[in-house]
């Protein structure tokens, strides 16, 4: 049997939420190697998974103490003249609205907001980002890279990993860092911690901090949309400066410089649907008009018109659609149960991200032909079976 991406064979599903052990941890999807194999998320003997373990955790944390560690925390940043002392980064999406708007009217910091453009910006996308700086209050330093590389990168990255989101990961991965050392501002801060959607190990979602060296990476061999740097600079002419906003971070680089990353959601009880309802109290944030191609949701990931193309890609991946991701993550906050989970991953999970897909083959250049040739290419046969003409998942949670 062809199994691609090296994914487990023996496909797990956890019976608290509808997470299997399909899903990879972030980590190898951003690490610049070329084919790096893929881990993926643990599910033990009793079929219960590690974002499932992680929110249990959760229910015994003294959120009051952690809440004292963060002031504390805060402490040692706080600037103490009018400089800036924390960078935010993020769209003016839910998570980077609530994360800047607590960091400075509650905790009193003086946080720059950061931002890497979206690939295409959506209409309530461009909204959210303006309400965030206009009504939020933030001084905010945007990113646009190079329009002309990075279409021709998201074009590589889908067609030989399927992944065409990888170079925009890259870059939003590694910016806020070096923005960070560059202002030389020592504190960077996420909101939610990974762990929620089970992307990143357990053992690892348990400390507060993540310091520069986690993000170093000194290899020779980089690669970037499934090419190494030096097939890129031949396919595309591309100089070194065409490619620095998508490279790693160097040893060189860190050199005397003190720079952590924090995740909020460490310190306070963090449930996306609260900040959801924060970043609108706070932020003016709107959900979109529009329910979500492939989900039930309206109000993540809404800002770029290639995220539905992203989720989608996943589904055909990995089995698990963007619904799948919804409803796990609501179910474990407890918001709704597992057989109502169950219903909407039937009802919406893989459904075509119909909405702006016109968008994403003109913004890479392929037509359709192409597109429906790679994505059927990209299915495990683990996965995905054919019947009567029509693709069909092997496996599905009970
Ligand atoms: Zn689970």
């Amino acid at each position: 049997m062809n199994i691609k991406y090296g994914l487990p064979e023996n496909v797990v599903f956890c019976k608290k939420c509808l997470m299997s052990n399909q899903q990879p941890y972030s980590i190898n999807e951003t690490t610049h190697k070329k084919d790096s194999k893929k881990t993926t998320m643990k599910i033990d003997e009793e079929h219960i998974c590690e974002a499932c373990k992680y929110t249990e955790i959760k229910k015994n944390i003294d959120w009051e103490s952690r809440e004292k560690q963060l002031v504390k925390m805060l402490e040692n940043y706080r600037s103490k003249d009018s400089s800036y002392d924390c960078i935010v980064a993020g769209s003016g999406g839910k998570d980077s609205s609530k994360t800047s708007h607590i960091l400075k009217y509650k905790y009193g910091m003086k946080p720059l907001t950061i931002t890497w453009a979206p690939i295409m910006y959506t209409d309530v996308g461009k909204q959210n980002m303006e309400s965030w700086i206009n009504v939020g209050g933030f001084d905010n330093l945007l990113f646009t890279p190079n329009g002309k590389v990075l279409k021709n990168l998201t074009r590589e990255a889908f067609t030989n990993l399927y992944f065409p989101m990888q170079p925009f990961k890259f870059g939003i991965k590694f910016w806020a860092l070096k923005m960070a050392m560059k202002f030389n501002i020592k504190l960077v801060m996420y909101g939610e911690p990974y762990i929620e959607y089970g992307s990143t190990p357990l053992k690892e979602s348990v400390s507060p901090k993540l310091d520069l060296k986690y993000f170093v990476n000194d290899s020779e061999d980089i690669n970037l949309g499934g090419l190494s740097v030096k097939q890129l600079k031949e396919k595309y002419n591309f100089n070194d400066n065409d490619l620095n906003p998508y490279m790693p971070i160097r040893s060189q680089e860190v050199k005397g410089k003190k720079t952590t990353v924090e995740y909020l959601g460490w310190y306070l009880n963090w449930d996306p649907q609260e900040a959801y309802y924060y970043a609108a109290d706070n932020c003016d944030f709107i959900p979109d008009d529009h329910r979500t191609d492939g989900t039930y949701g309206k109000y993540s990931s809404i800002d770029d018109k290639i995220d539905g193309l992203h989720f989608y890609t996943r589904y055909i991946k990995f089995g698990l659609g963007r619904a799948t991701y919804d409803a796990s993550q609501e179910i474990r906050n407890g918001h709704i149960t597992r057989e109502e989970g169950l219903l909407l991953r039937k009802k919406f999970d893989g459904e075509f991200p119909k909405r702006y897909f016109k968008d994403c083959l003109d913004y890479m250049n392929i037509d359709e032909d192409y597109f429906w040739k790679i994505t059927d290419d990209a299915r495990s046969e683990h996965l995905w079976k054919k019947s009567d003409n029509d693709w069909k998942l092997r496996h599905e949670p009970e």
